[in-house]
């Protein structure tokens, strides 16, 4: 046996019948998979996954795991959120092997805690694999490390918008804007206009530098640079689309410097 599958061997743990397990896919770029998330597609009986999740991934489900969307794709809705985890909780009893696979980390703005509690609740045993989230490694892929310690000690990730689709104001917008040297968002596109005129209200400099990077770590990799007061025009002008993650910060400008992925 070479000696990286007997590695890989060592590291499997077992997917039992009648568990769950909740897995982050990472970004995209197949080789961002842990072991422990190759080992759950080898060895479930249903893959229960995102619109975010990449064919590529899906493709190293076993032949015989069944693959069941529950994202928005192909104009059909998506599931709401107790359906699906209802939905785990059923296949779970129904004594599958069930991986539920989620796009970067599952509880990083990614409703694995609601997925969790049910689980929990219903004493249906499960794991959570933890994925390497967008907001980290999908900067990395564009030269944009999220610390640097001559320029920021610290790192904030946020979501731009709450449950009920606004911007959202539980955060403390004047406190973030100031004490927080690095912003890095998540769902934000839609808001970005009105977060940078919030920020820059609260002090914060419209000449930082600001990144948007779409499908991060995959071919199809694009980024767009600007500034904090740029930001609302370049979404005006859609130089910038779904899914993206958004960085606000000094280390943006390491890009130019430390970018590795060509024709990004
Ligand atoms: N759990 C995921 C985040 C889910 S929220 C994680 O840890 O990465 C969905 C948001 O994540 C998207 O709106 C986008 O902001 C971001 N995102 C996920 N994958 C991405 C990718 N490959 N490129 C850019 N942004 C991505």
């Amino acid at each position: 046996m070479p000696l990286s599958q007997n590695a890989i061997d060592q590291h499997t743990l077992k997917l039992e019948k009648g568990a769950v397990w909740l897995v982050g896919a990472g970004p995209g770029d197949p080789g961002l998979l842990t072991l422990h998330a190759l080992a759950a597609l080898q060895q479930a009986d249903i893959v229960v996954h995102d619109a975010l999740v990449s064919a590529e991934i899906l493709a190293m489900a076993n032949d015989g795991a069944e693959i069941e969307s529950v994202g928005k794709r192909g104009g059909k809705p998506s599931a709401k959120q107790a359906e699906i985890s209802q939905r785990l909780v059923d296949l779970a009893r129904l004594g599958k092997r069930v991986v539920r696979l989620k796009g970067g980390d599952p509880f990083v703005f990614g409703r694995g805690t609601e997925e969790a509690l049910l689980l929990a609740e219903n004493n249906i045993p499960y794991r959570v694999v933890p994925g390497i989230t967008a907001g980290i490694g999908g900067l990395a892929y564009a030269g944009i490390p999220v610390t640097h310690g001559a320029m920021n000690q610290n790192v904030t990730f946020l979501t731009g918008h709450d449950p009920a689709g606004d911007v959202p104001d539980s955060i403390n917008w004047p406190a973030l804007a100031i004490s927080s040297d690095v912003l890095v968002l998540y769902m934000a596109i839609r808001h970005m206009p009105a977060i940078a005129e919030k920020l820059i209200s609260c002090g914060r400099n419209p000449s930082q530098p600001v990144a948007f990077v779409r499908n991060a770590t995959l071919a199809s990799q694009h980024v767009v640079e600007t500034t904090l007061g740029e930001v609302g025009e370049v979404v005006a002008a859609k130089r910038v689309a779904s899914p993206s993650i958004v960085v606000i910060g000094d280390v943006v400008s390491l890009r130019g410097l430390i970018g590795w992925v060509e024709n990004s």
